[in-house]
């Protein structure tokens, strides 16, 4: 089966998971968008008002400055994929409780093992914390880690959530330079299938 295939099956049966807790007060489930075979995925925090709306991550303001920042290395949306921690709305855009991250993980894991990235940026400090729990943003942010993921050795960019930096002009100039440094981090970054089916953070490697 094609990435493709599995992921429209993976989405299905999420779309028909009642027991995914912020499904009730979401309009729709918003899945992910972007390239099956991509090098790059991205992953935000939840859907807000316009993706809840629309089905398709990132599409608001915060959306607007994440394809502007894929621009600016060459890239667009097609050219990569994006998905959320939590694939349903939070009530009033709150944040995502631990046992939702917890929920929704499960799918998640399902899709970069489909997906195989080689490197995934993680979008704020949500989803940063699923791959290096005790990191903090303003130390990591635009640096490179290797982390081997369900056996699979990726790397993973922490920057801040595009949101942070359109409320901060400081965090807006860290942004656009940590995704100048992107081109060499995935220069530097192969598809390796490992044995170890341990989640767990093996290296650090500071670009
Ligand atoms: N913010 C996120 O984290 N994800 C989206 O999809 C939109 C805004």
């Amino acid at each position: 089966m094609t990435k493709k295939d599995q992921l429209t099956n993976l989405n299905e049966v999420m779309e028909g998971d009642t027991s995914l807790p912020l499904r009730k007060g979401a309009t729709r489930l918003v899945f992910g968008v972007g390239a099956t075979d991509a090098d790059i995925l991205c992953i935000g925090e939840g859907p807000g008002y316009w993706e809840d709306q629309k089905g398709e991550p990132f599409v608001g303001n915060a959306g607007k400055l994440l394809d502007q920042l894929l621009v600016s290395i060459g890239l667009d949306r097609t050219k990569v994929y994006i998905t959320n921690i939590v694939h349903h709305r939070p009530p009033g855009n709150r944040d995502p409780l631990p046992e939702e991250i917890s929920a929704y993980g499960a799918y998640l894991d399902k899709i970069i093992a489909i997906l195989e990235p080689k490197v995934i940026l993680t979008l704020g400090r949500y989803s940063m914390a699923k791959f290096l729990p005790n990191a903090r943003i303003s130390s990591v942010h635009g640096k490179s880690f290797g982390v081997t993921w369900q056996g699979r050795a990726i790397t993973v960019v922490p920057m801040y959530h595009p949101a942070a930096a359109l409320r901060n002009g400081e965090v807006m100039y860290q942004e656009k330079q940590d995704f100048l440094k992107l081109p060499e981090i995935l220069k530097n970054s192969t598809r390796i299938e490992s044995d170890s089916k341990e989640k767990d953070v093996e290296q650090m490697t500071l670009v």
